[in-house]
Parts: C-alpha cells; structure tokens; sequence
C-alpha cells in the first residue's frame, strides 16, 4: 500500500484541531473544580484565544482544499474514513457560514444575557432578563438563516446537537408522551401509596458517599486509570481523549439520591467516551454522536439500572454496609420504592422519570414559538406557567422556579432541550435491544455481573464514537427506528406497578 500522502494530511489537521477540543475540555474541567477565583480574567483570555486559534484551524483554506480533494474518494458508506469525513466536513461547513461578526455577537451576548439571567433571579425580576432574552433569539434566527435549512429554522439549531434531526420529526415523535405521561402523572397523584422517602433524607456524610460511589462506579466498569471522579456544583462529564475521561458530582448530607444518581448518570456519559475505539483517538470520530445519544447512556445507568429492583437487590446489601445507621432497618422493596417517588413538581432538574418529558415538552414547545416570534419574550413567564399548569398541575410561585430556572437559552442553547427527552426514548430501545441478546439482565444485575450489559453497549455504541449517524446507530444497534412506544411501556408498566394502578 503505498503512503495515502491527502488522506495523511488530513488526518494530522483534524488530530490538531482535536488536541485543541481537549486542551479546551481540560481548561474548562479545571475551571469548574478546583481554579482559584482568581483564576477566572485569565482563563476567559485562554478561552477566547484557545477558540480562535481552534475556528481559524477548521474554516483554514487548507482544511477546505483537503476535504474539496478528499471529496472525490469513495470510502464505502458506514467505513470509519466515511465517518471521519462526514463529520469533519459538518464542523468546517457550519463554521464557514457562520459570519466572524455574528460569532463575536453571539460570544458577546450571552455573556450578557447570562448575567442579566442570574442578576434577575436574584431580584426575582424577569423583565431585567427579557430584553437579553429577547436579543439572543433574534441572534439565533441570524445563525440558522446563515446556516441554511430545508424545513423550518428550528432545525438548523437543532442540528448543532442532535445531527439529522427535525423539529417536524420530533413533533411527531413527542406527541403521545404529552397525553401519556400527564395521565398517568396524573393518576400517581391521585394514588393512595405515597413511597416513604425519608431514608434518603437521614444525613449521609460526603465522604462516605464518595468512598462508596467510588467504588460502586469501578465495580460496574468505570476505569479509574483512565478518569476521576471529583467535586462540583453542577455535575458534568468530560473528555480529554479516550485515555482520559473525568466525572464529577456533588454531595448533599440531607438527600443521598442527589450524588447516587447523579454519579450513575455521569457514569454514563463517561463510559461511552471511554469505550469508543482507540484507533479513533484524534480524529473528529473520537467523541459521542450526539447529545441525544450521550443522554441515552447516563439515563440508561441512572434510572433503567439504577431505579431496578434488580440492581438493588444484587447491590443493596453493600450500600446498607456503608451506611447501617441510615439505612439498616429499610428494606430492599422500600428503598426501590423512595427512589422511585414521583412528584409533580416545578424543577425540571430534580423530576422523576414519569414527569421529566413534561417538563423538556414544555421548552421544546415554547423555544421553537420564541424562535419563529409566535411568542413575544414578554409573553413567554405567563405562557410557560399555563403550560406548566396543564401538564403538570403546578404553578411557579415566581419565574425563578418557573421560565428562569435553566440557564440554557441565556447562554444561547436553543435547541438543546429536545435532546434530553430523545434520550430517554433511546435509552429504553438500547436497554430492549441489549436484554434481547443477554438474555436476562435482571438476572446478571441481581447477581452484580454488569460486565455483560457494559460489553453489549461497548460493541454496538460505545465503541464507534462519531462513526454513524445517530438514526444508523440506533438502527444497527437495535434494529429499530426511533420510536415513543417502548419507552411509554416501560414507563406505565414500571409505575402503574410501583402505585398499583389499574
Ligand atoms: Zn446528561
């Protein structure tokens, strides 16, 4: 074979611009546990040049002449050259039609808008926010004409995220969970079993729970050779290449739920990013597809694994041992029953697995009308408590627990959202697909043998990075297309159990 000289060339350009994603990965891991405040003028200045030198790589001449020359060959479909290329041509495409001027803008205002945001929730005022709010989605309708579409605006955004998807697709695809899981919220809060919760409650130290959320996560095949586990106010996963990938969490004495599932979640993430193959370390293939796909795994550990009976029954028995005072008088069935509570409840980050769709519905719905101006910013804090209202029963007190709560739209993530729900809809059809070729999970589980489910995902997710589409992973992986059905099986098979509805 003789030296592939373009293919060589591009290969080293895209293994640059990949040491710059981690260098900044590392940056920003560092900014959020342990940078002194000190640290926080210079590291902008490291950001801002961190990211120029990064666009100016991926929109260089260069790069556009290698991907125009590569262009011509025909890598078989599915081959992880194809992968390579699709991927690397979609990030130099949507940085060169973005115009420098409107990325400045964009940078600039959701500096901006992010301080209004935590400014007006700290004085419980919206309307010191709705002006930036206001800003940012006319600077995200720019962004989407800049980048083209063939549907509707909505999905040029979308896109960032979730590659391929449509908001038409997603309409459709959402619709039945609205009506579902507002009945059968609904109907959870009518029951007469109302889980005892307070042994979640009974002071649980933070070291403690690190040592045995240390362990547990190792047990079940995080590599602690390749990654950490360290202290946060929000929790996140990150990558700094396959060989180093990081979680963190955070410990709250009074609910030992907020750092149990908040570590299985990030374990999720973390164990996609550090089984991809690592033949593709450097290459734009070397990360997860999609947010959506991502959020499929730490919901598929968190709450498909970590809210079992099954699970609990293999680990209860060690997590009574590291805390015998807190829990030694509460069985394994009640302790699956508290961390199963559903509340109807306003925060969409502490919601349960019946109400948290209802609670990414609500945004999809109204980003996609402040988008396309059906929604005046103005309108949007008495639209957004209706909503909530008729979904969930509740309404916010203030705007702080209602239309100000996630900080995503002030930071210009619009789009996102959608994300979190697709998820937990694949979640469920990777979760099927795995137990079809196990046998029976349950069983493994219940025996601590996780090494058979972790294997199934390694060879049919984790394992091809950014290789195929999101739809063409979920396809090959499970042979099915994207579809609401198998997650609302599980959902109301689960709960009307667990509430013993009829
Ligand atoms: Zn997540």
């Amino acid at each position: 074979m003789g030296e592939d000289v373009k293919w060589n060339e591009f290969l080293h350009e895209a293994a640059v611009i990949s040491d710059l994603t981690e260098i900044g990965a590392l940056l920003s891991w560092d900014q959020d546990t342990f940078m002194p405040p000190g640290g926080g003028e210079g590291r902008g200045h490291q950001f801002a040049t961190l990211s120029s030198i990064r666009h100016e790589r991926i929109t260089s001449s260069k790069t556009a002449d290698l991907l125009a020359e590569l262009s011509e060959r025909d890598f078989e479909e599915g081959s992880p050259e194809a992968g390579i290329l699709r991927v690397a041509r979609r990030a130099h495409e949507r940085a060169t039609k973005l115009p420098a001027r409107l990325v400045e803008e964009l940078a600039r205002r959701s500096s901006t808008a992010r301080m209004a945001w935590a400014q007006a929730r700290e004085a419980k005022d919206y309307s010191l926010f709705e002006p930036e709010l206001a800003a940012v989605f006319e600077l995200k309708r720019e962004e989407a004409d800049a980048i083209g579409y063939e549907g509707e605006r909505y999905d040029a955004l979308l896109d960032e995220y979730e590659p391929g998807a449509t908001a038409a697709e997603l309409r459709e695809l959402f619709e039945p969970l609205r009506s579902e899981q507002v009945e059968l919220a609904a109907q959870i809060a009518e029951s007469a079993v109302k889980p005892d919760m307070s042994p979640l409650q009974r002071g649980y130290g933070a070291g403690e729970q690190a040592a045995y959320l240390k362990a547990l996560v190792a047990e079940v095949g995080y590599d602690f050779r390749r990654g950490r586990l360290d202290t946060t106010i929000h929790p996140f996963a990150t990558s700094m290449g396959i060989g180093d990938v990081r979680m963190t969490t955070r410990y709250q004495e009074g609910d030992l739920a907020a750092a149990l599932f908040g570590t299985l979640h990030e374990m999720g993430h973390a164990l996609y990013e550090q089984g991809i193959d690592p033949a593709y370390a450097r290459t734009p293939l070397a990360s997860g597809v999609s947010l959506g796909v991502h959020e499929s795994q730490s919901r598929l550990w968190e709450n498909l694994v970590g809210r079992s009976l099954a699970f609990w029954e293999g680990a209860y028995q060690g997590l009574k041992a590291a805390f015998p005072q807190q829990l030694g008088n509460v069985s394994t069935r009640e302790f699956h029953a508290a961390v199963n509570g559903v509340q109807r409840d306003l925060i969409r980050i502490e919601a349960d697995e019946v109400t948290y769709n209802l609670h990414v519905l609500v945004r999809f719905e109204l980003e996609q009308a402040l988008l396309s101006d059906d929604l005046a910013a103005k309108d949007l804090p008495g639209t957004w408590n209706e909503r909530y209202e008729q979904y969930l029963g509740v309404t916010p007190g203030d705007d702080v627990v209602g239309c100000m709560q996630d900080i995503h739209w002030s930071v210009g993530l619009v789009g996102y959202f959608p994300t979190y729900t697709l998820g937990n809809l694949m979640s469920v059809q990777f979760w099927e697909a795995a137990g079809r070729a196990i046998g029976d999970i349950d069983e493994e589980l219940r025996a601590k043998r996780y090494a058979p489910l972790l294997n199934w995902l390694s060879e049919n997710v984790y394992t091809h990075g950014s290789r195929f589409q999101p739809a063409d992973l979920l396809k090959r992986a499970t042979g099915q297309a994207l579809s609401a059905d198998p997650y609302l099986n599980y959902l109301k098979g689960k709960y009307r159990a667990l509430y013993q509805l009829s």
